[in-house]
């Protein structure tokens, strides 16, 4: 079942990849007497193990023109990812027919299925907009060969090359907060990688903001803003914008989804006894 919403004129429908475990380890400031209360405010299951990652991306239609935000997990990532292409025909959307890949960030869970498993392009008609910084951060030489020689993020970020190289000669880097279309923002939320942005949808007093990874936990995550994850590129930046973004919306009220978000959604952010909680629009 594919699942919809409406934003003013706009149709923004989940793409649905799967999800993944996390171990408690992904969050560097683990305490368990905190994560059982953060999952008990939030209303999650928690084994004291493991927490569920949900992993999607969107598709966000105006009339015939449609961008995705973020395009799965690559192929084999897991055994419980794997249904982005089909969830994208579920929802009657031709990849061809696509003009923008307006991506959230570059990391593997986000940008998996942009290439065909021959390596082409998925979507041969679509720019790629992404945040300034994350194109350089991903394809820094210097930066790969700082990890370990065919180790883990070795691995991970030749599966960002070559899903992105393909669209090198049709990308678009923003700096600062940009509209890229009519109603579609990019918004820099620095830190969990230096090109981090989320996706704002505006059209007649209607919002929503995609907002990237700000939480990969909304177990955790929601209640106690200080956890990051152990993939963010610069943690106390993560944790800066995660805070700044959290006061703002539970002040003004902007609906907000992710990659990383409980379905369906949207929700808003607001105060809680411990931190923040999301409440379903
Ligand atoms: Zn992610």
């Amino acid at each position: 079942m594919t699942h919809s919403h409406k934003v003013g004129r706009f149709t923004v429908t989940w793409l649905v990849d799967g999800y993944g475990r996390a171990p408690n380890t992904l969050f560097p400031n683990f305490d368990m007497d905190r994560a059982r209360a953060a999952a008990d405010q939030a209303g999650h299951e928690y084994d004291g193990q493991t927490v569920e990652i949900p992993i999607q991306g969107f598709a966000i239609q105006d009339g015939d023109e449609i961008t995705i935000v973020d395009a799965g997990a690559p192929d084999g990532y897991s055994d419980t990812t794997g249904k982005f292409v089909a969830a994208m025909e579920q929802a009657g959307i031709d990849p061809t027919r696509v003009t923008r890949l307006a991506m959230t960030h570059l990391h593997v869970d986000h940008v998996g299925q942009m290439v065909e498993p021959d390596g082409t392009m998925r979507f041969p008609n679509a720019q790629l907009v992404s945040g300034a910084g994350d194109w350089d951060h991903f394809f820094d030489d210097a930066f790969y060969a700082s990890k370990k020689p065919g180790g883990r993020e070795q691995a991970s970020i030749d599966v960002t090359r070559r899903a992105c190289l393909p669209y090198a000669q049709q990308r678009r880097e923003i700096t600062g907060e940009t509209e890229i279309a009519p109603g579609l923002t990019m918004v820099p939320l620095p830190g969990h990688t230096p090109g981090h942005c989320g996706i704002r949808i505006d059209d007649g007093g209607d919002s929503l903001l995609i907002w990237g990874d700000i939480i990969h936990s909304a177990t955790f995550q929601v209640a106690e803003p200080d956890w990051g994850v152990l993939f963010d590129i610069d943690p106390d930046q993560a944790r800066a914008t995660r805070q700044a973004l959290f006061a703002k919306i539970a002040q003004d009220g902007t609906p907000i989804t992710g990659p990383h978000v409980p379905r369906p959604g949207p929700w808003r952010v607001e105060k809680a006894p411990i931190g923040y909680r999301l409440t379903a629009i």
